[in-house]
């Protein structure tokens, strides 16, 4: 039965030609990453938001979990997906083909949409670990985060700033950010390192499921990354936002931003950009990690790849860009 009603839906679509909104539905995806991040939320958001003026400009955004920036990035490449969630860092790097984009090469048709927020690099760590600053990690179990996350590709240039090799840990596991706190807590790894929104569900899980604290990412390697890469800065994780946790936390780390393709239509993007915007209280309202966003920092703040038409087209109408 559901086959059926799955074949007859095209042809119903077709037997429409007078009816516009029908005419022209168009299916867009964005990429985002594991379910207790923070990127599935930005994408859920705006798809919420896209999809409430469905009538008017014909576009259904669904929502897609991923490994998370590297993949989101390929994955938009390849045409699969029309946007996807990227840290600046592998944004940055994707478009100039550097870093682990080298043997890609640039991708040239790479388009900033707009930043979110920001995503302070966090090391988590079992408080019976001993673990009290990231160099304590030698020898030890360590999640350095699954091929394809932005999150893997930050520690290896952490690592290769450190002179550190994955053999100067005891374990590098490389589950994917929704195992990694399950994994801590069941004492199968002593920490992991994380590039995420805050407060986020994913720390929570960290910080609740057992007894864990946050640890500072601090020291001449990170120094020195900083001040060579545009794309990373120092920053803080607020104390209070976890169980147990209630200090802030001195880290560096990268923004969050949408990502789209120069191949994707000036219209599809103007309209996710405008739902977006159009409504922004209810937009920050979504998740409390947006509870600090501003507009005109977003069209700015973490974007290498020029913006895509779509969004300048609506920046211009704002008058936040010339
Ligand atoms: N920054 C992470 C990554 O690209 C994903 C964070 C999230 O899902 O919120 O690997």
């Amino acid at each position: 039965m559901k086959k059926l009603i799955l074949a007859a839906l095209p042809a119903l679509l077709l037997a429409a030609p007078t009816s516009a909104p029908a005419q022209q539905q168009k299916f867009i995806t964005i990429g985002t990453g594991g379910v207790t991040g923070v990127y599935y939320a930005v994408g859920g958001s705006i798809c919420r938001l896209v999809n409430q003026n469905r009538k008017d400009h014909g576009l259904r955004c669904s929502v897609e979990s991923t490994g998370g920036s590297v993949f989101n990035i390929n994955t938009v490449k390849a045409g699969d997906l029309e946007f996807g969630m990227a840290q600046s860092d592998t944004h940055f790097n994707a478009l100039k083909g550097m870093a682990g984009f080298k043997d890609a090469g640039a991708y040239t048709d790479l388009r900033a949409v707009f930043a979110v927020h920001p995503e302070p690099f966090t090391v988590v760590a079992r408080r019976d670990s001993g673990i009290k600053q990231f160099g304590d990690f030698k020898g030890k179990r360590l999640n350095v985060g699954n091929p394809g996350s932005g999150t893997r590709a930050s520690i290896d240039e952490l690592f290769a700033a450190m002179g550190w090799k994955v053999s100067d840990l005891g374990l590098a596991a490389e589950l994917k950010a929704d195992e990694h706190s399950q994994a801590m807590c069941d004492n199968k790894i002593d920490g992991f390192f994380y590039g995420v929104g805050h407060p986020s569900g994913n720390i929570q899980d960290a910080t609740s499921g057992c007894d864990s604290v946050l640890v500072p990412l601090i020291g001449p390697a990170v120094d020195k990354l900083v001040a060579q890469h545009p794309y990373y800065a120092k920053g803080q994780i607020p104390g209070g936002l976890y169980r147990g946790n209630p200090s802030p936390v001195d880290t560096y780390g990268v923004m969050a931003t949408l990502i789209s393709s120069a191949k994707v239509p000036t219209e599809t993007v103007y309209q996710v950009v405008k739902a977006t915007f159009d409504k922004f209280d209810d937009f920050k309202r979504l998740h409390p990690a947006f509870a600090a966003l501003d507009p005109k920092n977003m069209v700015k703040d973490g974007l290498s790849a020029p913006l895509h038409d779509g969004a300048m087209r609506y920046y211009r109408e704002k008058g936040w860009v010339k």
